[in-house]
C-alpha cells in the first residue's frame, strides 16, 4: 500500500495501522533492541510503538526541544492493582534501566522514564515474570486488549468502572464511565456515561438514560466500543478523533447514542434509575479508612505529584507485606494505597510509615497537587511542571500552616490537560509570559473546574504569572478565602461567589508595579 502525495497526519496514522497492526510488532521490538535506536523505522517509533506504551521522550526542552533516543514506558495496570512483588519490580527496574524514574500516572499505573531501546525486552521480560506488562497501556486501542476487533480504533479509548459511591476513577471524564447505582426496588446496576475528555476541548461525558444490569454492561461497552470503532468521520483529523467529537462536532446525544448501543445489543435496557452523584471533594482514599470487611483498613500514601522515589516504593511494599497482606493500588489521584490492614495494625503501621519516611495522609496541598509529566521528559509541553508542582505544594502549604481545606490544585504543561486543569479548583495550564526581561515559563489560572453533584469545566479568570510569581498569588487568594469564607464554604463556591472580577483583582494584587505579568484578556 503507498501513501497518497498528500498525507494529512490523520490519514497517515490511520495508513499505518492498516498496513501492519501495532500490536504485530513484538519481535521487531527485541530485534530493534540488537540493532539499536537508529534502525527503528519511523512508522513503528511514531506510531506503533504507542501500542506497547512506548514514547520517545523530549530532551527537557518541551516544544523548544528535541527528540532524544529514549523512551517513556506506560505498564498497564488494570484497576491500578498491585502486588508487593510487582512494587518491588518496578522499583528495581526504575534503578537498573531507568535512571531511577518512577511517576504514578492519573490513569492508575506507572510510567518509567529514559529508558534504551536496548532494555526494553529485558524490562518486559522483568514485568512478565510477575504477569504484568506493557501492551495496550497507550494508542489507539486499550479497550478488550488483544481482541483485534478493537485493535484500530479512531484514537485512544478510555473505560473505566466504578463500584462505590465516590467515583473515585472519575466516570465524567472517560470515553466510556460505567458507575454502580442501586435502584429503588433494591436491584443493584449500573449508569453508562460517554463522551468525556479533557485535552484542548473539555467534555464532560453525558448520562445514557438507561439502567444496565451487570450482566448487560460488557453488550453495552462493546457496543460503545464499536460506534466509536467504525464512525470514520473520527478518522479524518486526529485532534478531533475522540468519542466526545460525536457530541461537540457531529451532533449526537444521548438518547441517539443509546439507541445505537440497543440496536447493535438487539435488546432494549430498562430506564435510567434515580442517582446521587457524589458530593465528595477529594476522590483520593488518602489516610487510613475501613474496608467493606470488618476489621480490615485501607491506607493511602500522598504521592505529590505522582513521582516517587523507587527506594520509599519498596518501603511501602514491605509495610503492605508486614502490615496488610501484600496487595496495594495505583489511584486516578497519583497516589498509592495499601490494602487489608487489620484493625489492630493500623497504628503500628502508620508509625513504621513514619519511621521509614513515607508518611500516610498528607497536608491538603500534598493531597490535592497534581501534575502531568512536563518539560523534563514531554516533547509537547510548554513548561516544566512535576519539580514546580512538587515545590508549590510545600511552598504553599509552608506559607499557610494551618490551611485545612480541600483544593485541588493541577498543573499541566500545555493545552493538552494531562494534568486535568479543566476538573481542579484551580487549574495553572503552562504558557510563555511576556516580561520586560522577555519571556518566561508561566502559567494560566482557571478556576472553577469539579466533578461529581455539581460538574463544571475549569475556566480562565484573566491572570497569567510567571511561574516564580505563582506561589505568592495563591497566597493572596487562600488567604482572602479563608478570611471572607462562609461557614462550611468550599473553595470552588466561594470562587463562584466572588466572582471573576474580584478573583482576578486578588489574584493581580494591583499594589504590584504592572509589567506585562498579570491581567489576560
Ligand atoms: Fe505533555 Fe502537555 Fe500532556 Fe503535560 S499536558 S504531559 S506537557 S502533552
Amino acid at each position: 500500500m503507498t501513501a497518497p502525495a498528500r498525507e494529512t497526519v490523520a490519514q497517515r496514522v490511520e495508513r499505518i495501522k492498516r498496513e501492519k497492526p501495532s500490536w504485530s510488532i513484538m519481535d521487531d521490538i527485541r530485534r530493534y533492541s540488537q540493532d539499536g535506536f537508529d534502525a527503528i523505522p519511523l512508522d513503528d517509533l511514531t506510531v506503533r510503538f504507542r501500542a506497547w506504551g512506548l514514547y520517545t521522550q523530549g530532551d527537557g526542552g518541551g516544544t523548544r526541544g528535541e527528540e532524544m533516543p529514549f523512551f517513556m514506558m506506560r505498564v498497564r495496570t488494570p484497576n491500578g492493582l498491585l502486588t508487593s512483588e510487582m512494587v518491588r519490580t518496578i522499583a528495581d527496574l526504575s534503578d537498573s534501566y531507568a535512571r531511577s524514574s518512577i511517576d504514578i500516572t492519573n490513569r492508575q499505573n506507572f510510567r518509567l522514564h529514559w529508558l534504551r531501546i536496548e532494555d526494553v525486552p529485558t524490562v518486559w521480560d522483568q514485568l512478565e515474570r510477575v504477569g504484568w506488562g506493557s501492551m495496550g497501556s497507550c494508542g489507539d486501542n486499550r479497550f478488550l486488549n488483544g481482541n483485534p476487533d478493537f485493535a484500530n480504533l479512531p484514537r485512544k479509548f478510555k473505560l473505566t468502572i466504578t463500584g462505590c459511591a465516590h467515583w473515585c476513577s472519575y466516570p465524567e471524564i472517560n470515553d466510556v464511565g460505567v458507575t454502580a447505582v442501586r435502584r429503588s426496588d433494591g436491584v443493584v446496576g449500573f449508569h453508562v456515561r460517554v463522551g468525556g475528555g479533557l485535552s484542548t476541548r473539555p467534555h464532560l461525558a453525558v448520562l445514557l438514560p438507561a439502567f444496565v444490569l451487570p450482566h448487560q454492561v460488557l453488550d453495552v461497552a462493546t457496543a460503545a466500543a464499536g460506534i466509536f470503532r467504525d464512525f470514520d468521520e473520527l478518522r479524518v483529523n486526529r485532534t478531533k478523533a475522540r468519542m466526545k467529537f460525536l457530541f461537540i462536532n457531529h451532533g449526537w446525544t444521548a438518547e441517539k447514542f443509546l439507541a445505537e448501543v440497543e440496536r447493535r445489543i438487539g435488546y432494549t435496557l430498562a430506564p435510567a434509575a434515580d442517582e446521587a452523584p457524589p458530593e465528595g471533594h477529594y476522590r483520593d482514599h488518602i489516610g487510613v479508612h475501613a474496608q467493606q470487611q470488618a476489621g480490615l483498613n485501607y491506607v493511602g500514601f500522598s504521592v505529590v505529584s505522582g513521582r516517587i522515589p523507587p527506594e520509599q516504593l519498596r518501603r511501602i511494599a514491605a509495610l503492605a507485606n508486614q502490615y496488610g497482606n501484600g496487595t496495594l493500588r495505583l489511584s486516578a489521584t497519583q497516589n498509592i494505597l495499601v490494602h487489608n490492614v487489620p484493625d489492630a495494625e493500623v497504628d503500628a503501621l502508620v508509625a513504621a510509615a513514619d519511621a521509614a519516611g513515607v508518611s500516610v495522609g498528607g497536608s491538603p496541598f500534598q493531597q490535592g497537587t497534581l501534575s502531568c509529566t512536563g518539560r523534563a521528559y514531554c516533547k509537547l509541553a510548554i513548561t516544566e511542571t512535576k519539580l514546580f508542582s512538587i515545590r508549590l505544594a510545600q511552598d504553599v502549604e509552608d506559607r499557610l500552616p494551618g490551611f485545612t481545606e480541600a483544593v485541588k490544585l493541577h498543573v499541566t504543561g500545555c493545552p493538552n490537560a494531562c494534568g486535568q486543569h479543566w476538573i481542579a479548583d484551580i487549574g495553572l495550564q503552562g504558557v510563555m509570559s511576556k516580561q520586560d526581561s522577555g519571556e518566561v515559563e508561566g502559567f494560566d489560572f482557571l478556576v472553577g473546574g469539579g466533578l461529581g453533584a455539581s460538574s463544571s469545566v475549569a475556566h480562565r479568570v484573566g491572570y497569567r504569572a510567571p511561574a516564580d510569581d505563582v506561589g505568592d498569588a495563591l497566597e493572596r487568594l487562600f488567604v482572602r478565602y479563608q478570611e471572607t469564607r462562609n461557614a462550611n464554604e468550599i473553595f470552588r463556591s466561594w470562587t463562584t461567589r466572588m466572582g471573576d472580577p474580584v478573583v482576578k483583582a486578588i489574584l493581580v494584587n494591583s499594589a504590584t508595579s504592572a509589567t506585562t505579568t498579570g491581567v489576560v484578556s
